[in-house]
């Protein structure tokens, strides 16, 4: 049995979903498709799950809401009206959206969560009833069937059970339609994953039933070893491990949510991300090993949007307790980090920014200041994180010496390197300003001279 999930490009329009039903029907074995709101069309176009947001805040700030419940009922509308639907499944729709609007906005996460998750309810729904229509028995089924989800104020993930629930697919006849990005608590509360959570649904529903693969649908023909749109023509990707598309997803490659590995994983059931609209090319597969290439890196990637908080201590490294007691403040204000490179002397914590505000950065500082008796305590912002990644580079020498030289060469500054607690990846952080020159210099050095 293979799962496929289809994202938002692959579902934006009519003629996208008829090309996806023509993917299901050429292999039998595609028998569970889990599937994201309708997303863009063109490079203006708004995502369905953008509208849903906004119609969310709006009711919630007790706005007009009709005119925004439309805007999503007309995405839909289209679709049914190209798919040839009967057109009564665009007021069952609207009918829905104005019921999740009159939900209870006691907590308005989960308020927003309700009508998020109604792009991708609504839409799994509409491809069950087209897939039925073009003679391919298709039947929806709702997370509430079994994918269970934790309660807040955590962020969401899938309870065990909920890979138990769900192992009663296998037996399924028909092709199941299940939407992704959501599940429910056991109270039965409504939870959506992170943005791009479709991914998520597609990996546990592949690891319940543990499929034979997980096909990724997407709108490019693979995972490419850099940025397309920073580095000219680079390597596509044939495979790549887990771990390598772990560190890489980590860092900018938004192929593929780098939550949705994890179930997979851990019952090693291969990924392929493929391409709807050229399913005959074959993509990029992510397998627990793969053979080497003669190659040390498989890909390099960079992401902006990091600040550090930077401590000094003059004995810092006598202090029992120290470390501790900082990631405790942070902590207490909900931030979570990403490297803690170290000297004697001196700690930094690198944090993804978005979760500081003036506010809490000036709480940190002073709480730093006063209960650890720091002698200096600094926030920096600006910053990207370079990540070179490959399975290959630990029987590599000199790598590390490779590439600060291509970095040097464009005149950054290494602010800091993480090396060794990962067995397949380098980090550089450097400044942000830097990030692009520094991406080409080093696929310069590991790609074009290799
Ligand atoms: N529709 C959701 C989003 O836009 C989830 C997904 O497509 O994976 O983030």
């Amino acid at each position: 049995m293979i799962v496929c999930k289809f994202g938002g490009t692959s579902v934006a329009s009519a003629e996208q979903i008829q090309k996806v039903a023509a993917i299901v029907k050429a292999n039998p074995a595609r028998k569970i498709v889990a599937v994201s709101a309708p997303g863009k069309r063109s490079g203006d176009d708004i995502k369905v799950t953008d509208l849903l947001i906004e119609l969310a805040n709006a009711a919630l700030k007790n706005e007009q809401v009709e005119e925004k419940i439309q805007n999503v009922v007309n995405r839909f509308q289209a679709i049914a009206e190209g798919l040839h639907l009967d057109n009564s499944i665009c007021d069952v729709i609207a009918e829905d959206l104005r019921e999740r609007v009159q939900g209870d906005q006691t907590n308005e996460e989960l308020f927003i969560d309700s009508i998020k998750a109604a792009g991708e309810d609504n839409n799994a729904k509409l491809i069950a009833a087209y897939f039925t229509s073009i003679g391919m028995p298709a039947r929806y089924v709702s997370p509430k069937s079994g994918l269970v989800v934790n309660d807040l104020p955590e962020r969401t993930f899938a309870l065990p059970e909920a890979y138990e629930n769900l192992a009663v697919l296998k037996e399924t006849k028909e092709i199941i339609v299940f939407p992704g990005f959501f599940g429910y608590t056991k109270a039965g509360v409504l939870r959506t994953f992170d943005r791009g959570g479709s991914d998520i649904t597609g990996s546990i529903l592949a690891a319940a039933v543990e499929a034979e693969l997980y096909e990724n649908f997407t709108d490019v023909d693979c995972v490419f070893s850099a940025n397309p749109k920073v580095v000219n023509d680079p390597v596509e990707i044939k495979e790549i491990t887990y771990r390598e598309m772990r560190e890489l997803s980590y860092a900018g490659f938004s192929v593929f949510h780098d939550e949705a590995l994890m179930p997979v994983y851990k019952i090693g059931v291969p990924v392929n991300i493929k391409n709807t609209n050229n399913p005959s090319a074959p993509g990029t597969r992510i397998v627990a090993r793969r053979p080497a290439t003669g190659r040390p890196v498989t890909g390099i990637s960079a992401d902006s949007g990091f600040s550090t908080l930077y401590v000094s201590k003059y004995l810092m490294n006598r202090e029992v307790g120290f470390g501790r007691r900082l990631l405790q403040i942070l902590e207490d204000e909900n931030i979570s980090y990403e490297h803690t490179p170290s000297g004697l002397d001196d700690i930094s914590v690198i944090m993804r920014s978005h979760q500081l505000t003036p506010e809490n950065e000036t709480r940190i500082i002073e709480r730093v200041k006063n209960e650890l008796q720091a002698e200096h305590v600094e926030m920096r912002h600006g910053f990207s994180m370079i990540v070179i990644v490959g399975e290959g580079m630990r029987h590599n020498t000199g790598l590390a010496a490779r590439a600060a030289t291509a970095i040097s060469q464009t005149g950054a500054n290494i602010e800091m390197i993480n090396q060794g607690s990962s067995e397949v990846s380098l980090v550089f952080g450097v400044l942000q300003e830097y990030e692009n020159q520094i991406l080409q210099a080093l696929y310069k050095e590991f790609f074009a001279h290799a």
